[in-house]
């Protein structure tokens, strides 16, 4: 279930209404004894809402398992000012830890935060790879590049895309970077290889 946190902030971001629907479903489940998992894009506007025990709390009782934090990788230069920045992140990774051990009934996820201890980007094969609704085969959701789809190739084949091996292979995944996310840093790499 995509969430954003309270009714105000789930539905400015996805629309009206779509917070109740949430919350029927989430019902639903729970009556038919079925467990789901709960996906939050983190900005600078929830990051606090989407920490605190009320929020988790809700989701708990509903019958959530497991909480996805992904923090918001902006897409344009106009909407930059909704990515974490370096304290915000602080703060998430503090209260992540602190939920593990105060509320050890869900398990937390915190995405690109985690990949601290996996060493590194995980996209591109390395751990994973997204495969987008046409099916296209893409390094991550957060990096919608794809020179490969798997209605015309298997997922082995896939996973060896051109596109796929040159990021592996160049080191790219594990370059540095200012935080967040490297392959958003380095789009235009990534475009520039696509074209190869
Ligand atoms: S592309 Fe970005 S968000 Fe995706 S795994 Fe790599 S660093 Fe994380």
């Amino acid at each position: 279930m995509s969430i954003e946190g309270n009714q105000e902030i789930t539905d400015a971001r996805r629309g009206n209404g779509i917070y109740e629907r949430l919350v029927e479903n989430m019902n639903e489940l729970h009556k038919k004894g079925l467990v789901f998992g709960a996906s939050v894009t983190v900005t600078t506007q929830n990051y606090k809402e989407v920490c605190s025990d009320a929020f988790l709390h809700k989701l708990s009782e509903k019958g959530c398992k497991a909480v996805i934090f992904v923090e918001y990788v902006p897409v344009t230069e106009n909407s930059k000012n909704l990515a974490p920045n370096d304290n915000e992140r602080e703060y998430l990774e503090k209260e992540i830890n602190r939920l593990r051990e105060e509320h050890p009934e869900m398990v937390y996820v915190s995405f690109p935060g985690d990949e601290k201890g996996s060493g590194g980007c995980v996209a591109a094969g390395r751990g994973f790879f997204h495969i987008n609704s046409h099916g296209g085969a893409e390094p991550c959701p957060f990096s919608p590049y794809s020179d490969v789809n798997i209605k015309n190739t298997s997922l082995r084949e896939a996973i060896h895309s051109p596109l796929f091996t040159a990021l592996r292979e160049g080191n790219i995944l594990l370059d540095e970077h200012e935080g967040g996310c490297v392959l958003y840093e380095k789009r235009e790499l990534v475009e520039s290889l696509l074209k190869k």
